[in-house]
């Protein structure tokens, strides 16, 4: 069996290019043009990528970007008062609050001063809340998770009844994913460094997430014939034909588990595109709740 690629790449332009038509259809009817707002603490280089990146996707999309970048030793209320203040700003309908953010700073009590129809990273605690319980639906669900979702759903609009396995529990992709698989009504087991003998589980998937930030781990002969595979890692490994000096490679090992599984995103082009797109199609959101 060789696995169908699931191509993120492609998937996310379409989302990205579907969100500036929207936001060019606002503009033309003369509704308010969506506006993100980042919150950039300290000089960590990988975040600042990251955030000229977002800025760069919301110049493509028409939305308006506000960029706020604010040293390394702002005390917590000065953070808190700059998202108060984002909070009343009508030109501003998502905030990001770019993680992570320096030590001494409590991200939590930050996000929890936000407005929950601003958090468009959905890690706000009430739309995590929301998540894990019946109940009234998160407004905004976050960006990496939700990304997987829209992936997932090209190759299995239904997930009823599947046993989907998520390797990972962090709170930014690991649980959101679990706790959305269960929404999905597939029946969801989660491992991480404590589970025992995580092959025997996964070959049990018909779904499988892997976000546990290891090169390569889950091999071929872990996958269940004909299973999709989500590889969420995003690990650098040395490779001196390159011209950075590394390539980067997933937490699947890629050519074995295309042997195996029926359908499978690459690294890199799988998973990554999408976090984005979809944060650029929860900003689109904001403006329009
Ligand atoms: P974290 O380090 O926060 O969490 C890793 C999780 O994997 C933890 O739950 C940990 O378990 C588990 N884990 C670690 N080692 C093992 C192991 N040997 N066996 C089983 N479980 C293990 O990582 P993130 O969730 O933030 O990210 C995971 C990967 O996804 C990374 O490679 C990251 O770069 C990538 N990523 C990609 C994104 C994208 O594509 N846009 C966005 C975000 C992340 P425990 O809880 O017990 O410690």
């Amino acid at each position: 069996m060789t696995a169908g690629i699931i191509n993120g790449t492609e998937i996310a332009a379409r989302i990205r290019a579907e969100v500036a038509q929207k936001v060019a259809q606002r503009k033309a009817s003369g509704l308010s043009i969506p506006g993100l707002a980042t919150v950039l603490v300290g000089e960590d280089p990988a975040s600042q990528t990251y955030v000229r990146s977002k800025h760069r996707a919301c110049e493509e999309a028409g939305i308006n970007s506000f960029g706020f970048t604010l040293p390394a030793d702002t005390p917590q209320e000065k953070l808190e008062g700059l998202i108060s203040e984002l909070n009343q700003d009508e030109r501003v309908h998502g905030i990001l609050l770019q993680s992570p953010i320096p030590k001494g700073l409590d991200e939590q009590k930050a996000l929890s001063v936000m407005s929950i129809k601003k958090d468009v990273d959905g890690f706000h605690p009430v739309n995590i809340g929301r998540l894990a319980q019946k109940g009234p639906d998160p407004l905004f669900v976050s960006c990496t998770p939700a990304g997987i979702m829209v992936l997932l759903d090209k190759v299995l609009p239904s997930l009823e009844g599947m046993n989907a396995v998520v390797l990972g529990r962090s709170n930014i992709v690991g649980m959101p994913v679990a706790l959305l698989l269960v929404r999905a009504n597939a029946t969801v087991t989660i491992c991480h460094s404590r589970t025992r003998d995580i092959p025997t589980i996964t070959r049990n998937a018909d779904v499988l997430v892997a976000a546990i930030g290891r090169t390569e781990m889950v091999r071929g002969d872990w996958i269940k014939p004909g299973a999709v595979v989500i590889d969420v890692g995003i690990n650098r490994v040395e490779d001196s034909s390159q011209k950075k000096g590394y390539r980067l490679v997933g937490d699947v090992a890629f050519d074995e588990a295309c042997q195996v599984a029926g359908a499978i995103t690459p690294v890199p082009g799988g998973v990554g595109p999408m976090t984005i797109a979809m944060l650029m199609s929860n900003t689109l959101k904001a403006a329009e709740i």
